[in-house]
């Protein structure tokens, strides 16, 4: 039941977020779009619906939840073995999982076998918003068992589980957003969390730099494994985004972008 109460929350808090954000961006663009908004907004929704069917269909095997559920009943994971107190479990649970998806990104461009999945998202020659929600259902279902492993290995509370879920996607909404936030703002926050503007480099057609600022929401993981780049080598304004081999319209195509991983 809990999980069908916050299912609501998790819904609406990225759909609120989303036109949120999108009417930021309105008002105050960092860069003119290449592509422009259609039809790379119909892909993008296109995207969201397969993933929604997908998750649909995953959700009868593995979910988080279902994770968080198993790991309660049978006293399994970390946390259960710790015995902390909730808030020290949550706060522990938010950080490793953080941590998880981490590492979960960096795989996805070290290795050969991930990276034509994870490539699709990199396809995008504009960042905005809606690029969030630009991800092969390949990454999606690789990274619902990935995180279901993880909660289970850790007896993430279940609560917590799908907080840290409404977390993830707030943030990955935020940091692919094209706003462009005061640079005092921007400095500030990139001491904690991961921003706009530092997501930015990690989006560039530079390949060396597609291998930085791997984060999603705290921006420590990248400043202690050295892989934080504050800003691309030709400037933020110069910055090209995308793909270098996918220097035209076809990224902007949903059956193309579908079948990216395959060719
Ligand atoms: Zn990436």
């Amino acid at each position: 039941m809990i999980e069908a109460g916050l299912g609501i929350y998790a819904i609406a808090i990225p759909a609120l977020l989303l036109f949120a954000l999108a009417g930021a961006e309105y008002i105050w663009p960092r860069r003119a779009l290449v592509l422009g908004r259609y039809p790379r907004w119909r892909t993008h929704a296109l995207f969201f619906a397969t993933n929604a069917v997908v998750g649909r269909i995953l959700s009868f095997f593995v979910v988080i939840g279902v994770a968080a559920t198993w790991a309660d009943a049978h006293r399994f994971g970390m946390l259960h073995i710790l015995n902390w107190p909730f808030w020290a479990q949550a706060l522990m649970a938010f950080v490793v999982l953080d941590f998880a998806v981490w590492l979960q990104h960096f795989a996805m461009h070290r290795f050969a076998f991930f990276w034509p999945m994870h490539a699709v998202h990199h396809s995008d020659r504009d960042l905005d918003v809606t690029t969030a929600l630009r991800f092969h259902p390949f990454e999606l279902i690789v990274s619902t068992f990935y995180k279901s492993a993880m909660v289970a290995l850790l007896g993430v509370p279940l609560a917590v589980a799908l907080a840290f879920e409404l977390w993830l996607n707030a943030n990955a909404l935020f940091n692919h957003s094209n706003i462009r936030l005061p640079k005092y703002l921007d400095r500030m926050l990139r001491t904690f969390f991961v921003t706009p503007d530092m997501h930015l480099v990690h989006h560039s057609v530079i390949v060396a730099e597609q291998k930085s600022n791997f984060g999603f929401a705290l921006s420590i993981w990248d400043r202690l494994f050295g892989t934080y780049c504050a800003e691309s080598m030709v400037g933020a304004e110069n910055q090209k985004i995308g793909l270098s081999q996918f220097d035209d319209q076809r990224p902007s195509a949903f059956v193309w972008s579908m079948k990216q991983p395959m060719t």
